[in-house]
């Protein structure tokens, strides 16, 4: 059997990358230090015999005993709220977490692939960004721990690849959505639709004229398995081309929802990216991979599943205290 470490396994796309290992019939090794992650998304896989919990953090020296074939290194706060909340630590676990993964897919002799973001091309210039662009990132703005920490993890995975010859990996993820969100992480879709269901009106950052292109998470989990599989090893984008402003988007919830409540605007973040879509032209060229979930059926089945979940689960959905981790 084939074993695979997913560092931020009990986060939203680690945990569903877990599943997907599993179902694959890999022996996975889930490892997370649970900052912005929630043992839950993970719990049914604890009584499988090849599925194995770590509670640790890869910003410290990383151990897993016996061989180690695949790395996936997902581990990283992932929303604007929860990285300028805890800034050092986003760019340490892109920086060091990523130099310790790299050192032992190197010792293990393992293919690794490391979790970017369209976030590396910051506030682009140029429309749809395709993965030849450069970038327009501010380093020293509040986004910039979470930019150029990714960044760096790019360049410190590629360095690994050309100095080494390391089996590396890397795939730039655009905005995705699913089950297992946290409601208050402050991404853009389960803040309105936790918004919907409290019956609070939906709070749009700015005059709403910035876009975003969301992809729906079966469709993501599927990329990034076709790229792990590849033989491809510069950086490919995986995300969904339809692109939507924010104040559409948030018309869209309203309908979805049924909710009675009215759009609020609020200020907008400092460097909020104006635009962003994909170009996923690599990615169908080299991985035959397109998203298959439209926007509307994927929001309808996340939207769901918020509705599905108890008081209390939806109140653990809320809460988060970084000042006990
Ligand atoms: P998430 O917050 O749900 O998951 C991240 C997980 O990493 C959490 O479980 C957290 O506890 C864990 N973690 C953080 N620091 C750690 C450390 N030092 N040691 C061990 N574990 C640690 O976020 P997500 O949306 O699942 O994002 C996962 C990865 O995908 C991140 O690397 C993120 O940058 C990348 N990404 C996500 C999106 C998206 O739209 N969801 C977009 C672009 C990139
Ligand atoms: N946004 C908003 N209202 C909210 C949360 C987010 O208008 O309650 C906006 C945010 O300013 C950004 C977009 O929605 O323009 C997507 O935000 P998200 O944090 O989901 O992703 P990112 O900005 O990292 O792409």
């Amino acid at each position: 059997m084939k074993k695979i470490l997913i560092t931020g396994a009990a986060g939203f796309l680690g945990s569903h990358l877990c599943d997907r290992f599993i179902a694959e019939g890999f022996d996975v090794v889930g490892m997370d230090n649970l900052i912005t992650g929630d043992l839950n998304n993970i719990s049914h896989l604890f009584p499988l015999s090849n599925f194995e919990f770590h509670h640790h953090d890869v910003t410290k020296f990383v151990h897993v005993s016996g061989k180690l074939d695949y790395i996936l290194h997902f581990a990283s706060p992932a929303s604007p709220i929860d990285y300028l909340k805890i800034p050092i630590k986003t760019l340490k676990v892109g920086s060091l977490g990523t130099l310790n993964l790299l050192g032992l897919a190197k010792e293990k002799g393992a293919r690794i692939l490391v979790a970017s973001t369209s976030e590396v091309y910051g506030d682009p210039l140029v429309h749809p960004q395709n993965e030849e662009y450069f970038g327009n990132v501010n380093p020293i703005g509040p986004r910039g721990v979470y930019d150029e920490a990714k960044r760096f993890m790019e360049s410190i995975t590629m360095a690994y690849h050309r100095h080494h010859g390391l089996d590396t990996r890397i795939v730039r993820i655009f905005n995705t959505y699913g089950s297992r969100m946290r409601l208050n992480d402050g991404r853009v879709v389960p803040a309105f639709m936790g918004q919907a269901l409290r019956g609070e009106d939906l709070t749009v950052f700015g005059d709403g004229s910035q876009s975003r292109s969301f992809c729906y998470i079966d469709d993501q989990v599927e990329g990034i398995y076709r790229l792990l599989f590849s033989d491809y090893t510069d950086p490919v984008n995986i995300g969904n081309p339809h692109e939507t402003t924010i104040k559409e988007f948030a018309e869209e919830i309203i309908a979805l929802t049924g909710t009675k409540q009215k759009v609020i605007y609020k200020p907008l973040p400092q460097d909020d990216p104006t635009q962003r879509q994909p170009d996923i032209t690599k990615a169908k060229e080299i991985l035959g991979w397109e998203p298959k979930v439209h926007r509307a059926e994927g929001l309808k089945i996340v939207y769901d599943y918020f509705k599905s979940l108890s008081p209390e689960e939806l109140q653990k959905k809320e809460h988060r205290d970084f000042s006990t981790k």
